[in-house]
């Protein structure tokens, strides 16, 4: 097993202008099926993934989109663990919120968060 040297340097990257704490990296087929219960195609598997947290909640969202401009293929924004995965996958792209048990493409959620501010009222 080994870590992607393309994933490291897109983290150095991501790291630069967001700190935050590695929760995972790498991981065996055992610990992925049996305690992560992640999926059987993960690609923590492979040493392309990594999880992350953040001293604030408010910093995923810009790191998310920060995400996707250094080219992370796979980006979740998970509201419900307060936690971002970002994998080095190759198209099809995956950039997902998952928020409030709902999903949302990452770009349907920035639109609905815009007409959100746009329709609530200005004090
Ligand atoms: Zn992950």
């Amino acid at each position: 097993m080994q870590i992607s040297y393309v994933l490291i340097d897109k983290l150095n990257a991501l790291l630069a202008l967001y700190p935050a704490s590695v929760t995972r990296l790498c991981t065996t087929p055992y610990r992925n099926e049996a305690i992560v219960k992640g999926a059987q195609s993960s690609k923590h598997l492979t040493g392309e993934a990594v999880d992350l947290v953040f001293d604030q909640t408010s910093i995923l969202l810009p790191a998310a989109r920060y995400a996707v401009s250094l080219g992370f293929g796979g980006v979740e924004v998970d509201y419900n663990n307060l936690h971002l995965h970002l994998d080095i996958r190759s198209e099809p792209f995956w950039h997902e919120v998952r928020v409030a048990g709902k999903k949302y493409t990452l770009k349907n959620y920035l639109t609905k968060l815009e007409e959100e501010s746009i329709n609530s009222p200005r004090v």
